[in-house]
């Protein structure tokens, strides 16, 4: 079959100019299965991105997908606003269950709408709504999301200029190694709260990324999590870590602030909650703070039932026992090795790697290489994306149920492309 392509295609016509995964990837797909996407032209591609860490599990996972098809073949409720359903039943008590009890969380759950900044807009609101305050903390290069009260914790100055509106009520504070070590943990932060002077407003809480993604791979060290915990109970701060996108497995165990050992007051989940790429999330926090007044936050889709049902088939297939954290642990190690060896071979003191788990970056000095490299990796078969403030960082953030050969693959590629682009 052969595809006249029209001379101007429909996405340019039609769609806004707002779109931008499509221009870094100019194909058109249609299928997609495990650790592949296929486009209409039937050429495969490896995915190194996993729908922004949407996909976990992989693309249409065949036990979730016959638990879906059931449910909709057997007429299962798709759309529920917040009414009790078999299907919430069902993923609340697995939740609870598999995820909760085993960690000894206490934490209830809320379902504040379908997306990742949703959630965070329920957190921040719940903060200030049980501190009875309206300053919130956040960090350097933070990523929480689009809407305004989400912009407003994010640092990226092209994100923000894009809110039409001030971005009032929050004060950024440097990340991990954001001062390059030079100053001891929290010193600026600490000695605001305790200054008088200083013009910060007591903060209700203080939301953070245990890793951030969007920010470039910024790895924080479980000791400055816990440090930061600590501050919070300290100076009566709401600790808010948002697990949108390094939660459900991405660093190894399900939370990613389990390996700190700190147990935050609110927790946002969304992208691989549902397992399936459906859009679902959660927002966590401990019993006392259930502060809520029936209906006090609503929203239309805050019941994706078909999203429930996947997302419950995640948790009985990937959380039983400790099967994927064993496998993610030991791929990311893989990934660590091949990394250090691009770093050593292209020799330049500014290429640099960092990540946890299954979540990598492999930073460039020239902002405008790590653009080429995943321009390149794409001509090879491979997805990837860039991320950091300057697009300076190629993100690694594969399935964590790829096949060690698919591993491999995927890091030759990558490899080949860095050299590509030297
Ligand atoms: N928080 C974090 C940490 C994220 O990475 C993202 C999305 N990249 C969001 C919030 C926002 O999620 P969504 O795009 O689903 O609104």
């Amino acid at each position: 079959m052969t595809i006249t392509e029209p001379l101007l295609s429909v996405f340019e016509t039609v769609e806004s100019e707002v779109r931008s995964y499509c221009r870094a990837w100019p194909t058109v797909f249609e299928k997609a299965s495990g650790s592949r996407l296929y486009d209409e032209r039937g050429r495969d591609y490896l995915d190194f991105f996993a729908g922004a860490g949407s996909l976990n599990y992989g693309h249409n996972n065949p036990v979730l997908k016959r638990a879906l098809l059931d449910y909709i073949e057997r007429d299962g409720i798709t759309h529920a606003l917040d009414m009790s359903t078999t299907a919430k039943r069902a993923f609340l008590e697995t939740f609870q269950s598999k995820i909760l009890a085993p960690r000894s969380l206490p934490y209830k759950v809320m379902f504040p709408g379908p997306t990742g900044t949703n959630a965070v807009e329920a957190a921040l609101k719940l903060a200030r709504k049980a501190k009875g305050r309206e300053a919130v903390v956040s960090f350097t290069n933070a990523f929480h999301g689009m809407s305004l009260g989400s912009l407003a914790v994010t640092g990226n100055a092209f994100k923000r200029a894009g809110a039409g509106v001030p971005l009032v009520h929050t004060t950024p504070m440097p990340f991990d190694n954001y001062l390059g070590g030079q100053t001891p943990d929290f010193i600026w932060f600490e000695r605001l709260l305790e200054d008088q002077g200083s013009g910060l407003n007591h903060p209700a809480a203080v939301i953070v990324e245990t890793i951030q993604g969007e920010g470039g791979v910024n790895v924080a060290r479980p000791e400055w999590l816990r440090q930061l915990a600590d501050l919070c109970r300290r100076r009566d701060m709401l600790l808010i870590v948002d697990d949108v996108q390094m939660g459900c497995g991405r660093t190894g165990e399900f939370f990613s602030f389990e390996e700190a050992g700190v147990t935050p007051d609110i927790v946002t989940l969304s992208k691989s909650i549902s397992g399936y790429g459906l859009p679902m999330s959660l927002c966590l926090f401990k019993p006392e703070l259930d502060i809520w007044e029936p209906g006090e936050h609503n929203g239309t889709f805050r019941g994706n039932n078909p999203a429930f049902v996947t997302a419950t088939a995640a948790l009985d297939t990937f959380w039983h026992d400790g099967g994927l954290r064993d496998r993610t642990l030991l791929q990311g190690a893989r990934i660590e090795q091949t990394l250090s060896e691009i770093c050593a071979e292209d020799g330049r003191p500014g290429t640099t790697h960092r990540g946890r788990g299954m979540v990598w970056g492999l930073e460039f000095e020239d902002s405008t290489r790590a653009t080429a490299v995943c321009r390149q990796a794409y001509e090879h078969g491979l997805l990837v994306e860039t991320s950091g403030p300057e697009s300076e960082v190629v993100k690694l953030l594969p399935p964590l149920t790829l096949t060690p050969a698919e591993l491999e693959e995927g890091l030759e590629i990558l490899t080949r492309s860095v050299r590509e682009t030297a």
